[in-house]
């Protein structure tokens, strides 16, 4: 472990990862772009640095580098307990001073989507916003970003061919973190970073988490969404039998959700939350393109619809054609029988 002096990793391109720290902890996002930075550095001989800044990290920095990392940097300070803009954005660009970052990735989360364009107009570059794809040009080297586009009906890849860095933001659970390796070295760095940096016109009162209900579905390794199909509110009753039963939780699509069917933290979309759950059902959903942005990476898709050319169907892993009244109860009844088998 270092302390003092930034060094930079020998070698190629430079990916940057703007790590997040919540309450001590590094947050998924982290180790996702960091995976994600690994897959691209490597097409280009580049290094991955991750940085992190928090009032205190509680995590094992080491497990940074098991996702990808050639280098972590760690800034600790009281003036990053709580979220603010400023002192990020000055400590984040002194940091980036001399380094030459060819990529900068941030999550696209609350934070995230602060700093990075503060960051994005100090560095005098440009940012594509709320990614979810990512991938190197093999001709030009350069980063295509991929996002949806006029109201989500276009995926637009977008490139930065003149300005430096190439900046993005990611919507969490759009990429899958690897498996942390524990023999991957790498080096930990803890720059200097002077006083004055930390100083803020701001003054931070509290925080306070948002309500979540239940559970934030983003956390579940099983999601039960329901659709208009459900046709009236009492319907997610079943929709939530059948997720506790195989310990998951509920989602909606955003027309389920309009009609007050189900609260917003439950959306998923586009316009909701982007969730990767090992099992996605999705009962009564058509399978829009925007419903779709927040569940494509699901590792198993269950599709319940009377449809048979309903576009949930293309994505589906299985896809049960049906009356979702007749066979959501079916299912039920089946795993209250049964149980539910590894
Ligand atoms: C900018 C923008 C952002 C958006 N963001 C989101 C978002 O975040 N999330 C989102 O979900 N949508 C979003 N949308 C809306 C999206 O385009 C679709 O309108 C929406 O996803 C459709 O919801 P749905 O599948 O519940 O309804 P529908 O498209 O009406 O589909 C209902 C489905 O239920 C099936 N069905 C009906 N009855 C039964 C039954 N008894 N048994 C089995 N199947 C049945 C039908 O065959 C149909 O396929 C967004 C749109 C825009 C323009």
């Amino acid at each position: 472990m270092m302390s003092g002096e930034i060094r930079c990793p020998a070698g190629g391109h430079k990916f940057f990862v703007i790590g997040e720290v919540r309450g001590g902890q590094i947050h998924s996002v982290t180790y996702e772009l960091t995976g994600k930075a690994r897959e691209l550095a490597d097409t280009v001989e580049g290094s991955v640095t991750a940085i992190l800044l928090c009032g205190r990290l509680t995590d094992p920095v080491e497990a940074v580098i098991g996702s990808g990392a050639d280098r972590v940097m760690v800034v600790e300070h009281p003036a990053l307990t709580l979220y603010n803009q400023e002192v990020e954005t000055k400590v984040l660009a002194h940091i980036l001073e001399g380094e030459e970052p060819e990529v900068i990735l941030a999550g696209a989360t609350t934070s995230g989507r602060t700093t990075l364009p503060a960051l994005a107009a100090k560095l005098g570059t440009g940012l594509t916003a709320d990614c979810t794809g990512l991938a190197m040009d093999p001709e030009t080297g350069l980063l295509l970003q991929t996002r949806p586009a006029i109201g989500g009906n276009v995926m637009a890849t977008i490139k930065t061919p003149v300005h430096r860095p190439q900046m993005a933001t990611v919507r969490p659970r759009t990429f899958r973190a690897p498996e942390t390796d524990i023999l991957r070295k790498g080096e930990i760095v803890r720059p200097e970073i002077h006083s004055s940096l930390f100083e803020s016109l701001v003054e931070n009162l509290g925080f306070e988490n948002a309500p979540e209900g239940e559970g934030n579905i983003q956390d579940m390794d099983v999601v039960v969404s329901g659709g208009k199909g459900l046709k009236r509110p009492e319907s997610f009753r079943m929709l939530g039998e059948l997720a506790s039963l195989l310990g998951g939780g509920v989602g909606a699509s955003r027309p389920a959700v309009e009609a007050k069917w189900l609260g917003y933290p439950h959306q998923v979309g586009l316009s909701g939350k982007v969730v990767a759950p090992k099992v996605y059902i999705a009962a009564g959903i058509s399978g829009a393109v925007q419903h779709l942005a927040g569940m494509q990476t699901a590792g198993y898709i269950v599709a319940i619809n009377r449809d048979p050319d309903a576009p949930i169907f293309r994505v589906a892993d299985l896809g049960l054609c049906g009356d979702l009244f007749e066979i959501v109860p079916r299912l039920i009844e089946r795993l209250k029988k049964e149980g539910v088998k590894a």
